[in-house]
């Protein structure tokens, strides 16, 4: 079982269409702060990461990453 963030939903306005898929939690958030940055341009602050955690969720993929939302 995977971790996963689906982007759209941490926040709705951006519109992303993005899934971030990790191993574990710890991962996940890695993957999260840079996806905010790269993708969002938003540096990930304390505010943010509740956000984030609030949000995760368990599921089946293939692979780790970040993948686009079908
Ligand atoms: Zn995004």
């Amino acid at each position: 079982m995977s971790k996963f963030l689906d982007c759209g939903k941490i926040n709705p306005t951006s519109g992303c269409g993005h899934i971030l898929v990790a191993e574990n939690e710890e991962e996940l958030l890695q993957l999260a702060a840079g996806h905010a940055k790269d993708g969002h341009g938003v540096d990930p602050s304390p505010a943010l990461l509740l956000i984030v955690k609030a949000n995760i969720e368990e599921g089946e993929f293939e692979s780790s990453g970040v993948v686009e939302r079908v």
